[in-house]
């Protein structure tokens, strides 16, 4: 795996991500207070973005080792994830991926994709393509046609992954074209080859707006995850994931991860302690049924990969949690 020489556009500071948002999320706030609104908290940036803690970083996950084009990262053996683009309808202030974020450059130059189309024709290992960003669905469709013509043309038996915020925060941007269009020809969406992961964070954000737009998606084949994020201040209670988990459920969609915010460069005030975090989990399964209940995951820092937090953790010591990663070396993450 060879590796390029970083990320064009990325900024110096992680505290630079910029503000923007859309009236259709604004508008699911009650104020825009963001020490007391879910919502605004997470479109809303804070003092506390300028702190960056000793274990914090720009790239917690280590994007730019496992970069083998300008565009793609391949962190794991079958999978790779393509950097659609860098621009997203809602800047969170949690995004972890703000070292690329938030920048110029949309989507890929002809070039660029070229190279990605080669790697993915090159290495048939690779058997799924995570579209993400930056937030894929900012793209037009002409945009995402040229991408995904590509990418089936390269790799006929390739899936997809298409991750973007935007059923939450502009569902009507969701059209049934665009539906079809990220299902692929009609022979391959009985295989359901497409799948698209969403990240909702807030009950409020299940709104029916977001239920219409799933609901447009999964009946053109493509089934529908969500992965949230475990937020100080947003989601940090039983009652609140509770409520969230059982929503998506109703809305067909399947509650895949509830992950541990990575260790970016001024996100500290958005950490739940891991312990709180398990006796969620605990809580949650009594609660739930099965397929309500997502995965407690967490992307080792340093680039060790994603791991469910409750199997992999081998003890806690006074610096922090110690977890097996897929590579079977131990990771740490500060208490
Ligand atoms: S939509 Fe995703 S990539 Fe964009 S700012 Fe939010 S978390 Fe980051």
């Amino acid at each position: 795996m060879s590796s390029a020489s970083g990320f064009a556009g990325e900024q110096d500071d992680g505290n630079s991500l910029p503000c923007r948002t859309t009236s259709f999320y604004r508008a699911l706030a009650s104020s825009e207070d963001p020490m007391r609104d879910p919502i605004a908290a997470q479109f809303v940036p804070r003092a506390q973005e300028h702190i960056r803690e000793e274990h914090e970083t720009e790239d917690p996950l280590a994007d730019r080792r496992f970069l083998v084009t300008e565009r793609l990262i391949h962190r794991y053996p079958d999978r790779v994830l393509l950097l659609t683009t860098d621009n997203c309808a809602v800047f969170c202030r949690h995004c972890f991926r703000r070292h690329f974020t938030g920048g110029q450059q949309g989507a890929p130059t002809p070039r660029e994709l070229d190279k990605v189309l080669a790697y993915i024709a090159e290495n048939p290992m690779v058997q799924e393509i995570l579209l993400s960003g930056g937030d894929p669905l900012t793209l037009s469709d002409s945009q995402l046609a040229t991408i995904l013509d590509g990418v089936r043309a390269a790799r006929p038996d390739i899936i997809v992954r298409i991750c973007s915020r935007i059923p939450v925060v502009n569902p009507s941007r969701i059209t049934t074209a665009t539906a079809r269009l990220l299902a692929g020809p009609e022979s391959d969406a009985q295989l359901a080859h497409t799948w698209f992961v969403t990240h909702a964070n807030h009950p409020l954000e299940v709104s029916r707006s977001f239920t219409a737009a799933v609901q447009l998606l999964m009946r053109s084949g493509v089934p529908v995850l969500n992965q949230a994020v475990l937020l100080r201040g947003v989601n940090d209670h039983i009652d609140t994931l509770e409520e969230l988990f059982r929503a998506l459920y109703r809305a067909g969609v399947k509650p895949y991860y509830l992950l541990q915010t990575d260790l970016a460069a001024g996100t500290s005030h958005f950490r739940v302690p891991i312990s709180q975090g398990i006796a969620i989990m605990q809580e949650l399964r009594r609660r739930l049924s099965g397929p309500a209940v997502p995965v407690y995951a967490l992307d080792l820092p340093g680039g060790g990969g994603k791991v469910p937090i409750e199997s992999s953790l081998l003890r806690v010591e006074p610096s922090g949690y110690v977890f097996r990663g897929p590579d079977g070396l131990e990771y740490s993450y500060p208490r």
